[in-house]
């Protein structure tokens, strides 16, 4: 059975996002060890190179490596900005170990993983810990508006083909969409480029992303369709013509009931204020779960913040967190 997180983090923290999943793992374990329980079958702890994907894509690199998803020799050889390898640095930092990253011989058991939920719900509902029923679907679309440059000055508003403004218009409409597709759906514009680029200049291209996801597959590809119709019909208001990349489309999954399960019963033992939810970020837990029974438990962000150095967790939620994440673990470890 593996229990554990990752490590890395973003370039300005936070200090729980993965690290307090390790910490937690490694805290079960000892306590498995000091108990009088006898599990039926090994129990390792698991630190995932790379999850944030911050300097080497793709992310979740250790998880995806380890379950086949991706190549583990190409996800050795991937280089960051400045050209730096994987594989070299991992050597350089001593992590570049023997064993392979393949699972073992007689298999995974199960895999259980805890982590802050990075958004408001726990915090907001005064609740310690959520067993996470799946992770939401997504898709990702890159939308390139083509128009004419011309002259900012004597170019009338009535004969401009301004890609810009054909893009900006779509872009109000797509944000103002998941309230209209369901209660869960979300979409992010964040990256937004100009050409030329410059203040007197009529922008000749226009280049968007979207990021939109729900737990509900149909309203994700509904969503899809709705946004390629937004985008055309800006682009007929403005006289200009957009192209629409589907840049990748991940579906939404569900963990483990048998695990799920463990920590409903971890819960009720410990009595610890609980919930379900499901998942709107990514995790290496997912990746498990396409290999053994796999699943998590989230504890609070206080505010819902996450990837900053305002990230933070209670420590009274912390120690609930651990306290159900031993009861599953040795559960799952001697059934
Ligand atoms: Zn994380």
């Amino acid at each position: 059975m593996l229990v554990g997180s990752h490590l890395d983090s973003q370039p300005y923290g936070g200090r729980y996002d993965g690290q307090l999943g390790v910490l937690t793992a490694l805290e079960a374990v000892e306590a498995v060890a000091e108990s009088d329980a006898e599990p039926d079958r090994p129990l390792e702890v698991v630190n995932w190179t790379n999850e944030e994907g911050t300097r080497f894509q793709p992310s979740m690199m250790g998880s995806s490596g380890y379950v086949g998803y991706e190549d583990v020799e190409s996800l050795l050889a991937a280089t960051d900005r400045d050209g730096a390898v994987v594989a070299d640095e991992l050597e350089r930092i001593g992590y570049d170990g023997d064993a392979p990253c393949e699972p073992p011989d007689a298999g995974v058991h199960s895999y259980l993983e805890l982590h802050v939920e990075q958004g408001p719900t726990l915090d907001d509902r005064d609740l310690s810990v959520a067993v996470v029923d799946g992770v939401y679907g997504m898709s990702w679309l890159r939308i390139t508006v083509e128009g004419q440059a011309d002259h900012a000055g004597p170019t009338p508003m009535h004969a401009r083909q301004d890609a810009l403004a054909a893009a900006t218009d779509a872009i109000s409409e797509i944000t103002r969409l998941p309230g209209r597709l369901s209660a869960d759906a979300v979409a992010t514009v964040g990256e937004v480029s100009a050409e030329p680029n410059s203040v007197n200049v009529i922008p000749a291209r226009a280049t968007f992303t979207v990021d939109l996801r729900s737990y509900d597959d149909d309203v994700v590809d509904r969503g899809v369709q709705r946004i390629e119709a937004e985008v055309a019909a800006a682009c007929e208001r403005h006289g200009v013509e957009a192209a629409v990349d589907h840049v990748s489309r991940h579906h939404s999954m569900a963990f483990s009931d048998r695990v799920s399960a463990a920590a409903d019963r971890a819960i009720e033992a410990t009595g610890v204020e609980a919930t379900h939810l499901v998942s709107g970020a990514g995790h290496d837990a997912q990746h498990l779960q396409t290999l053994t029974d796999a699943g998590m438990l989230f504890v609070p962000s206080v505010d819902g913040r996450t990837h900053s150095e305002a990230e933070f967790t209670e420590w009274a939620d912390c120690v609930a967190g651990a306290r159900v994440f031993a009861n599953a673990t040795l559960e799952l470890a001697t059934e």
